[in-house]
């Protein structure tokens, strides 16, 4: 999709979102739904500023005015804050104020971030006068008689020694109005009693209530006030947020007694570690902490940009729901023959992992969510939980997305294998296969010449060792005990020996044999050879994107899928864990020798060597050997009479053409 399609869309369904969240309060999508979509919208801002209007969420502060309320215009606007999510976003915030203001100290002050609404309180000669909500930043509305019905907002200022000029004049303070969660419970369970339906977030509940006509009804729902802020006409009197906090205490206004300052980003990132490990413990909601500057005259000198004050972030915790793009549905064939689909997309942050695909669990699954390659989906992710395909956002939704087509996708994927779904069952699973018979193929395929070449384990032995429940998966074999094994029918004291011994030399096996061993559909020699040059390692082969796999050579879609599939099954990922417990490590050799970086193909038969030892000469003098000639191929090697368009390409692309003796004796064999 275009860039600038996503962003209209984007921009209509968040501020659709934002209507329901601010006016209506009656949230449609979690907040974390909210700021994945909204920090998508805002990275496409910033790589296109061409497409940033005055509408855009990104520039306008949430709630509109829902009316019945008295208008009354902010004198100092109440802003919102700029989100940051990890350590280096908080470093990249720090470089941008001291590209501002070169030279300047840092002083941060931090405090926990309540999940509420913003409310700016208006004390005249220390008496309550007004209060007003954020509303758009410039004008908000009048809740006065409602927020008097809140115990923690003090009608009158108090008035100790050293602050009691706050008690003189104009002295705003600014804060959120909560509802703790106790409070929410008991509430609930009133609810319950009365045979109510609950109430969804203390969030929306408290913004709901304040926003209610009748103070009666306010007054019957606790709500508490926690103040961040204080203003005075003249700024000077409040040097530091610190000293702030220290005058909202003494005037007699609560506010969190957990904020703190801090000297260094290191202090900092401490404080960050240390909430949110206990930010569940806090009497109310959050989703991370507000980090400031110190020093009020330097915060102010940074000013605003767009809706945001420089010198704030809001630092927001992990959370369980990310949104991200479907860029493929693979379906990959499990142990047993079953075929389980599998999503992969952009790769995406949840619960602080980075994620790139989830199980679809089966076809009745994806028929359910109707999940579809280029959807925008929601993941979920809650601590060490595999993650899951929640839902998909439905406005976001291409036009041109094709609903999945289970079986269509099974035939192009596995074309020379036979699928049924067993009557009741909602997996499809590979006709005729049975778990051993599939078990015993898999594992004598990984003992075979080509893999991992370990002769003593052919047909027969694998087929005794699975039979007797020794093996039950390919990493097994290395389980194995002489004592194990002896104890077969077809074993003596000396093959068993030798069998286990045969196989614990190969723990450290070349990699390319390792990943073609591993049975992936459509990975063959070649292509394991081509597979383990470009990653050099299993980790990041097993990792590697459907668009890192199709930039190496000879593999298309198909293969690409294959493989991708193949690392996301369950049962492999469980198998990958395995043999890196045994210390079964394969390792990668660059091959060096005379043939270094040369390329070669073959074309016809050649008399004195099969195709397959010709290539594998080629190999292990440090040469390549290609499928077909292509701009990087140095010698084309011609068993008998080479075909015209294949001699019209080497000659374009410079590569010479040498007869079998020729080659033989670059590879020293004549
Ligand atoms: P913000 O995240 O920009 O934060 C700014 C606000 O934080 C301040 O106005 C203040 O009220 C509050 N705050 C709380 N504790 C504070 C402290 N200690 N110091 C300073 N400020 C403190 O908030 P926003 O602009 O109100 O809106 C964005 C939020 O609204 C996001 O969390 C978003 O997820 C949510 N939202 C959700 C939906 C939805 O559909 N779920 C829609 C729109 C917005």
């Amino acid at each position: 999709m275009q860039p600038k399609e996503r962003v209209a869309e984007l921009r209509q369904l968040l501020n659709d979102y934002s209507y329901h969240y601010h006016v209506l309060d009656e949230p449609i999508v979690s907040d974390a739904v909210y700021d994945s979509l909204f920090q998508e919208l805002k990275q496409l801002e910033a790589a296109h500023p061409d497409l940033v209007s005055q509408d855009s969420p990104t520039q306008r502060v949430g709630g509109q005015l829902s009316g019945g309320f008295q208008k009354v215009e902010h004198r100092t606007r109440m802003l919102s804050l700029n989100d940051v999510f990890d350590r280096s976003e908080v470093e990249a915030w720090v470089q941008r104020m001291d590209k501002q203001l070169p030279g300047s100290t840092h002083e941060f002050f931090a405090d926990i971030k309540m999940d509420g609404l913003a409310c700016a309180l208006i004390y005249q000669d220390g008496v309550l006068q007004q209060a007003v909500t954020r509303g758009d930043s410039f004008v908000g509305e009048d809740v006065t008689a409602n927020v008097r019905t809140i115990k923690s907002v003090p009608l009158i200022l108090r008035k100790e020694d050293g602050f009691e000029h706050f008690a003189v004049g104009r002295t705003e303070v600014r804060g959120e109005i909560v509802m703790l969660k106790k409070d929410f419970e008991a509430l609930n369970r009133q609810q319950a009693a009365a045979g109510k339906s609950a109430f969804a977030n203390p969030r929306n509940l408290a913004a709901g209530t304040i926003r209610q006509l009748d103070p009666q009804l306010v007054a019957a729902r606790p709500l508490t006030f926690r103040a961040y802020d204080l203003l005075r006409d003249d700024a000077s009197e409040i040097p530091t947020n610190s000293y702030a906090y220290e005058a909202l205490t003494a005037i007699g206004i609560a506010r969190n007694q957990q904020a703190r300052t801090f000297s260094s980003l290191d202090q900092v990132m401490a404080f960050v570690d240390e909430w949110d490990a206990r930010r569940h413990d806090l009497p109310f909601n959050t989703d991370g902490l507000v980090i400031k500057v110190n020093d009020r005259a330097l915060y102010r000198q940074l000013g605003v940009i767009g809706k945001q004050p420089r010198a704030a972030v809001a630092y927001k915790y992990a959370a369980e729901q990310a949104t991200t793009v479907v860029k493929d549905i693979v379906i990959s064939i499990g142990r047993t023959g079953a075929a389980t689909p599998v999503a992969v997309f952009d790769p995406v942050v949840v619960a602080g992992t980075t994620v790139q695909h989830a199980s679809l669990h089966n076809a009745d699954e994806i028929e359910r969510l109707d999940v579809r390659v280029g959807d925008t989906v929601v993941i979920f992710k809650a601590g060490d939980i595999i993650p899951q395909v929640e839902s998909v956002v439905n406005e976001l939704r291409p036009k041109d997305a094709e609903q999945f087509d289970f079986v269509a996708a099974l035939e192009r994927q596995y074309p020379e294998l036979r699928f049924e779904r067993p009557a009741g069952e909602a997996v499809y699973r590979v006709k005729g296969a049975s778990g051993p018979l599939l078990l015993k193929k898999a594992v004598e395929h990984f003992a075979s010449k080509a893999a991992l070449d370990i002769d003593t384990l052919g047909e027969k032995n694998v087929a005794a060792l699975v039979d007797a429940g020794l093996v039950a998966d390919m990493a097994d074999i290395y389980v194995l005990t002489k004592e194990q094994v002896v104890s077969l029918d077809r074993f003596a004291d000396i093959s068993a020996a030798k069998l286990v011994s045969a196989v614990q030399a190969k723990k450290t096996p070349p990699l390319e044999r390792f990943i073609y061993g591993l049975g992936i559909r459509h990975v063959g020699v070649q292509t394991a050879i081509d597979l383990a040059k470009q990653f050099e390692s299993l980790d990041a082969l097993a990792h590697a994107t459907i668009d890192q796999l199709l930039a190496v050579d000879g593999v298309g879609t198909v293969v690409a899928e294959s493989i991708a599939a193949w690392f996301v099954d369950d049962d492999n990922v469980q198998l990958m864990a395995k043999f890196k417990s045994l210390g079964v490590e394969p390792v990668y050799r660059r091959a060096e020798g005379k043939l270094s970086g040369m390329n070669f193909v073959i074309t016809g038969t050649l008399e004195k060597l099969s195709r397959d030892e010709a290539a594998e000469a080629v190999r292990t003098r440090g040469g390549t050997f290609q499928t077909s000639v292509a701009k990087d191929t140095t010698y084309l090697v011609a068993g008998g009479k080479v075909g015209e368009s294949k001699l019209k390409k080497a000659e374009a692309y410079g590569t010479k053409i040498i007869d079998e003796a020729a080659f033989l004796r670059l590879i020293e064999v004549a």
